[in-house]
């Protein structure tokens, strides 16, 4: 597809809207039963956009898995509904503060399409996520008299939902706030809903710099022409692009799907940023990869991927203390001597302190 056809075909708000909501619908489309999807769309909301829904090859692939609703959602598992403790980090109802030198601000209640392994799920797309335009002034408010505040993370939601004069606005705020050194985006959009990614909105962003965008690709099915046009277009405006995976069962619990992700993201321009192993929250548990495998499939890694494409493997424990990474134990011993595991297995011992000079 031409970028210029990219461009006509339609505007990003009519994609949006042409989004699947109806699980009757879904279930016609795909010839399975309707009900397990009417139970659970009715707790959680569905929404897949158009271009999600033309990757989808058949039921129960890595894109369905993701979009579409399922049973073990409904499962009471005792998982805290909000894993990460945010309320208690929550100055103001619109800013989760948790490090002192950064802060999430929840500009949109809404994304393209909503995963089912969600993290708020609770609360995405519903007026638990929506803020007003008082609360977020307040948000900036909080932001502007908190001058330990250097690194400002749009969150929600999907921020890149907001129409460009209100992005702009909030963004003209935050950049005239003298603390804040950096201002960063959490987007899902690059994935699920490319034509969002306008010249005109790069024009718009790329007069906010120190400006980084982190999406969010999980699979390589998702590295599409549309997705990669939208990529290309935000490094050209000068926008640090980074990707932020979470591992998900059945999806890409794989050595091998996800280095083929990440060297997909290089050649997009994209950097993998972090792996986040699966916060604890109700609802996703079916989603859970053991943290051996994650640490095996990042092993594994080391040896098909530049350096420049492995993602840090995090883990988000409950109480909200902050993201912890997760590494491989490579390194076996350390004393006078350090004893490290290669990306071979073999097992090599170098000195760790120098004498004389
Ligand atoms: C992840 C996170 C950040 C940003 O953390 P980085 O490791 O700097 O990317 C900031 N605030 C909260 C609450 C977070 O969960
Ligand atoms: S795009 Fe992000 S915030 Fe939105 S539903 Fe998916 S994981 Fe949740």
């Amino acid at each position: 597809m031409s970028d210029e056809q990219f461009v006509v075909t339609s505007t990003w708000q009519a994609q949006l809207s042409a989004s699947l909501t109806c699980p009757e619908q879904l279930a016609e489309l795909f010839g399975v039963d309707s009900a397990p999807l009417r139970l659970v769309a009715a707790r959680y909301p569905l929404r897949i956009t158009p271009h999600t829904l033309s990757l989808i090859e058949k039921p129960g692939d890595p894109i369905w898995k993701q979009c579409v609703p399922e049973l073990p959602e409904l499962v009471v598992d005792g998982l805290p509904e909000d894993s990460l403790n945010e309320a208690n980090f929550s100055p103001v109802p619109a800013v989760v503060h948790r490090y002192p030198d950064r802060a999430l601000l929840l500009v949109a209640g809404q994304c393209a399409g909503y995963c089912r392994f969600c993290t708020r799920k609770n609360r995405i797309g519903t007026s638990a996520l929506a803020f007003s335009p008082v609360q977020l002034a307040e948000g900036i408010a909080y932001i502007q008299a908190t001058s330990s505040i250097r690194d400002v993370i749009l969150t929600g939601g999907d921020p890149l939902l907001l129409e460009d004069e209100l992005l702009e606005d909030l963004l003209q705020q935050l950049h005239n706030i003298p603390h804040v050194e950096i201002i960063r985006i959490g987007s899902r959009v690059p994935v699920t809903l490319p034509k969002r990614i306008t010249p005109a909105l790069c024009r718009l962003l790329s007069r906010f710099h120190p400006l980084y965008l982190n999406t969010h690709f999980n699979h390589p099915r998702e590295l599409t022409p549309e997705s990669a046009i939208a990529c290309a277009r935000l490094a050209d405006a000068g926008i640090p692009v980074g990707n932020q995976t979470v591992l998900l069962r059945g999806v890409n619990d794989d050595a091998r799907v996800m280095s083929e992700l990440c060297r997909g993201l290089l050649r997009m321009r994209v950097r993998p940023y972090y792996l986040h192993h699966l916060d604890q929250a109700q609802g996703t548990a079916h989603f859970r990869v053991p943290v051996e495998q994650g640490l095996a499939i990042v092993a594994a890694m080391r040896g098909q991927v530049s350096g420049l494409g492995i993602p840090q493997y995090v883990v988000d424990p409950p109480g909200g203390e902050g993201k912890v990474p997760l590494l491989p134990e490579n390194l076996l011993e350390l004393g006078e001597t350090v004893k490290v595991r290669t990306t071979q297995g073999n097992v090599i011992v170098l000195p760790n302190r120098y004498g004389g000079c």
